[in-house]
């Protein structure tokens, strides 16, 4: 086993890694002030962006949990690799070849990574054969649905053989271990070994949001097999059936730029979606659409989602709208408008790119009706409307739906369309929402859900110092500024000019604390001593100085927060040079003018003045 990375090698390629790119790939940011971007958190629920990247400094903060670190404990923290693996891969992707400490050349193997490597040999395995003679079958599948050979390459769509032990053949060959393969999901146990999972059967590649291959999914192609129709991958420390979205790799950039979604069932529309030109379309894999399915996009669709849209497509039948009715009770945790697509004569984006082209699918777009509006008329839907029971019992079937709504708007607005809809009075309808909405809020004090949106976790929080704990005295607002503009761009100014603010101590003691940390770290032309400054601050004063280098520092452009910084550095030495002066104005009573002490305090009072004078012209 090779032993530590050589820890030069560890930051040339944090230096040569920009942490928004890493970030970017799992959260949408954008810009928000001088060199610092904000997306929403990923380590915390929450609606409204806390969590700020500085890519300049190689640093994320959030405001709201107080998660904060290096790319490198980015990385360890949201995908659960160890520092190592994070290091190597980071510099897998720059072509960096690293060293470790005893000789060893070779990149530690550690669990995640073999499981990524393995699904990755398993997803290049079954792209192969599927150009076989065996796989005629699966290719005659995908071509009745529409797909030629470049639309499955472009998704990766491969076939697993009939076989027991084909792929575990092929990959055992390529040195992976019966357990690394039982673990990546590839293989079962059986009384005789491991055989493959995967068997006759049209196997799509599931990649998570950086693009690497984590699971999969496979139909059955032949009769006489058992099996069920759709096979997944099992939980797997990579795979995560409640939060995997196939299709998301491809479609995130656009979800990202247009602040839109198009959720369909399967992987066939997911495909179908994107030659038609819906690139934004994505499916679960083998699992309803849920409340983690709903996290993941958030995040990918940032917070500008109050303007994006989430559509649905559905089947109309019995499942589909199970689904719908499903999706519906966590569509509240989207900011963005849900609607829901339903096809022609119940199409589903495959069958209707296959009998009426792609323009047909870019159409169904077209016929989105806001989710609210289709659930009631699912709810209404089994009501005789023509009797007064029947309408009756489609208002307390309908009422409940828009008394969830909790828009201001919205909701008149909806007793309006449920009181059209059933042909009664509106203030009847009125009235019946108000009394399914008392009986919805007393559950929710319930619900284990409602406490769980976007507060952050308390406890330790509690004693954390914040920006915001801060007096807004003279003295702590010039400290807090200074350390802020100095943690941010203090590599920019001249460094005597920040050893001179910092050598004099603090009057707000948090304050004092980042100041000394600050301090230590001399050589601040270096990159990333920012992040290494905030890491040797101890608790309960790290947060603040993770926050100080996070926190919008006011200006209009780099240069004026250079010049900004720098003129709050003068102003912490003419401070210290005030308060001197006033040491030996008292001191000056107390001793004879003639004596040598007061000659010298006379000397040290000219030159304390004539420093200030030379600082004050240089702030211009
Ligand atoms: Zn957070």
């Amino acid at each position: 086993m090779a032993g530590r990375i050589r820890q030069s090698d560890v930051e040339e390629v944090k230096a040569r890694t920009n942490i928004a790119d890493i970030i970017g790939e799992r959260v949408a940011l954008k810009n928000a002030g001088v060199g610092a971007m904000k997306g929403l958190c990923p380590f915390h629920d929450e609606r409204s962006p806390s969590f700020n990247v500085r890519p300049q400094a190689g640093f994320y903060h959030c405001f709201g949990c107080g998660e904060s670190g290096d790319v490198y404990s980015f990385l360890t923290r949201m995908d659960h690799v160890s520092f190592t693996e994070a290091v190597e891969r980071l510099a897998g992707r720059i072509g960096y070849t690293l060293h470790y400490e005893d000789g060893g050349a070779a990149p530690e193997h550690t669990g995640r990574t073999r499981l990524y490597a393995a699904n990755t040999a398993a997803a290049q395995f079954f792209r192969a054969q599927l150009q076989t003679p065996e796989a005629e079958i699966a290719r005659r599948f995908l071509g009745e649905r529409g797909f030629d050979a470049g639309a499955a390459g472009h998704f990766g769509v491969g076939y697993a053989p009939k076989g027991w032990s084909a792929m575990h053949d092929a990959l055992r060959s390529q040195g992976f271990t019966d357990e690394e393969l039982t673990n990546a999901g590839l293989v079962s146990q059986g009384q005789r070994g491991v055989y493959d999972r995967f068997r006759g059967r049209v196997v799509w590649p599931i990649r998570d949001v950086t693009g690497q291959v984590i699971g999969f999914g496979a139909r059955r192609l032949f009769d006489d097999d058992k099996g069920p129709k759709y096979l997944n991958t099992p939980e797997t420390t990579v795979y995560k059936k409640a939060q995997v979205l196939y299709g998301l790799d491809l479609a995130k950039r656009d979800i990202s730029r247009d602040h839109r979604v198009v959720v369909v069932e399967g992987y066939t529309d997911v495909m179908a979606c994107h030659l038609a030109g819906i690139t934004t379309a994505i499916a679960t894999c083998g699992t309803a659409f849920g409340s983690d399915h709903i996290t993941v996009l958030r995040r990918v669709m940032g917070d500008d989602s109050t303007a994006g849209e989430v559509v649905f497509t559905f089947d109309p039948d019995a499942a589909g709208q199970k689904a719908a009715l499903r999706a519906f009770a966590d569509a509240k945790r989207f900011n963005a408008q849900t609607y829901v697509a339903t096809g022609p004569e119940g199409l589903d984006p495959c069958d209707l790119r296959l009998r009426r082209g792609d323009a047909a699918v870019r159409g169904l777009m077209e016929t989105k009706v806001p989710m609210v509006e289709f659930v009631l008329d699912q709810r209404i839907a089994g009501f005789d409307l023509a009797s007064v029971e029947g309408r009756v019992g489609a208002l307390r079937a309908a009422a409940p739906v828009v008394a969830e709504l909790r828009d201001a708007l919205l909701q008149p607005e909806y007793v309006r369309v449920l009181a059209r809809r059933l042909g009664m009075d509106t203030e009847d309808v009125r009235r019946e929402v108000e009394r399914a909405g008392r009986g919805a809020s007393r559950r929710d004090e319930r619900s284990p859900d409602a406490a769980r949106d976007p507060e952050p976790p308390s406890g330790e929080t509690l004693t954390r110092v914040t920006l915001a704990s801060l007096p807004r005295t003279a003295d702590a607002t010039l400290e807090r500024d200074a350390l802020m503009g100095i943690l941010q761009f203090g590599h920019r100014l001249d460094p005597s000019l920040v050893t001179r603010a910092l050598s004099l101590p603090f009057r707000h003691p948090a304050l004092d604390a980042v100041r000394r940390a600050v301090e230590e770290s001399s050589d601040a032309q270096r990159p990333g001593w920012a992040v290494d400054a905030i890491g040797r601050i101890r608790e309960p004063y790290r947060s603040l100085g993770a926050e100080l280098l996070a926190a919008d520092f006011p200006a209009l452009d780099d240069a004026a927060a250079v010049a900004s910084t720098a003129d709050l550095a003068r102003r912490l030495v003419i401070r210290g040079l005030d308060t001197e002066k006033n040491e030996m104005l008292g001191a000056i009573q107390r001793v004879p003018a003639a004596s040598d002490e007061g000659r010298a305090i006379r000397l040290r009072l000219r030159e304390l003045d004539a420093q200030r004078q030379q600082l004050v012209a240089e702030a211009g």
